[in-house]
């Protein structure tokens, strides 16, 4: 079957690939894959800065974003032949730790977890794949395509998880108004979560026009393009979404009394900005600030995901994807355009409806 791969550590090492069947070793729960999406994460491991092969093997397979029906469910699975599923991306440690052990992977203690399509585990970038059956998630039928979203949105769950968390250390912190920085699919995203929750959502990114401002205002968001520090806005909740070094600052610098910062971008290293840490600092403490990272989801997140999926506006939703390729043409949908939201490749010829 086809498989877009590479090989980890060796740059533009990215083909479509002849590979055998999944393994039955790999479980009982059989995928069709439907479609892929690709993010930044997947362009380091194509640049070879990121991404390692299982265990033994030279190649990865690509994908962690993905959408697939299933093709054979065991009995006692609460799944059947035709359920609409998407795959777990981060599986547990092997001995595990105690957050594994509890099922909260995305806080591993020990990294020894595993990732598919970038930490040990074959991606989704293939035909067909194999699983246990709890590391799926099963989606709504209606939300058919769309449900390739739903990945990247459980990035956003965990987020405003964390943010709810961070807004518990006070009485009557209940935040009103949230300011997402970037509006890529992870910023977008953001902002659906911030509106379904009540707040008063602004998102801020550089482009003036192109379909970003276009889906913010749709979402009844306020779009802005210029920096935080411009707007005059005193946010009770800043998600960070574009790893941008200059951003980052101002987001952990320009909230209100006892605001939340949760950062999701990763920034490149190496590059220096001056900067003021006593201010930085001062503000934080005399404001009560929290400023939190997080990355990645457990299967709480994922089914939070979907019912956030599932409450958005399908056509809203539709407009996030701006290109539909065949997995052939990965190479296109790695090659960003002014006009691209997410790019997703189709790999099973039939579409999941919606
Ligand atoms: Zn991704
Ligand atoms: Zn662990």
């Amino acid at each position: 079957m086809r498989a877009l791969t590479v090989r980890p550590g060796v740059p533009d090492s990215a083909e479509i690939r002849d590979v055998p069947e999944p393994p039955e070793s790999d479980g009982p729960l059989l995928v069709q894959t439907l479609a892929v999406g690709l993010c930044g994460t997947d362009a380091e491991i194509v640049r070879a800065d990121y991404g390692e092969a299982p265990l033994g093997e030279h190649h990865l397979v690509l994908g962690h974003e993905n959408l697939g029906r299933v093709l054979a469910a065991p009995s006692g699975s609460g799944l059947s032949e035709g359920d609409l599923v998407v795959g777990i991306v981060r599986r547990p440690d092997p001995q595990p730790c105690p957050a594994c052990a509890a099922g909260e992977w995305d806080f591993c203690r020990n990294g020894r977890y595993t990732e598919h399509g970038i930490k040990q585990l074959h991606g989704f970038a293939r035909e067909r794949w194999r699983a246990q059956p709890d590391a799926v998630v099963r989606i709504e039928p209606a939300l058919g395509d769309h449900g390739v979203l739903l990945e990247p949105t459980t990035i956003l769950a965990k987020a405003w998880e964390q943010v709810e968390r961070a807004t518990q250390r006070g009485a009557g912190l209940t935040p009103h108004v949230a300011v997402v920085t970037g509006a890529g699919p992870i910023g977008l995203l953001a902002a659906l979560l911030g509106i379904q929750r009540g707040l008063e959502v602004h998102v801020l990114d550089l482009v003036e026009d192109g379909p970003k401002p276009e889906l913010v205002e749709a979402l009844g968001a306020t779009y802005h393009s210029v920096p935080l520090p411009e707007t005059g806005l005193s946010p009770d909740v800043v998600i960070e979404c574009t790893g941008v070094a200059s951003v980052v600052i101002d987001a952990m610098s320009c909230t209100g009394r006892d605001g939340v910062t949760c950062l999701t971008g990763v920034s490149p290293t190496g590059r220096s900005l001056r900067l003021d840490v006593g201010s930085l600092n001062r503000t934080a403490v005399l404001e009560n600030d929290a400023i939190v990272g997080s990355v990645n989801a457990n299967r709480r997140h994922y089914e939070a995901g979907a019912q956030a999926l599932a409450r958005a506006d399908a056509g809203w939703l539709g407009r996030l994807v701006t290109r539909r390729l065949p997995l052939e043409k990965y190479a296109d949908s790695l090659d960003r355009k002014p006009t691209d939201v997410k790019v997703v490749l189709t790999v099973s010829d039939e579409a999941a409806g919606s």
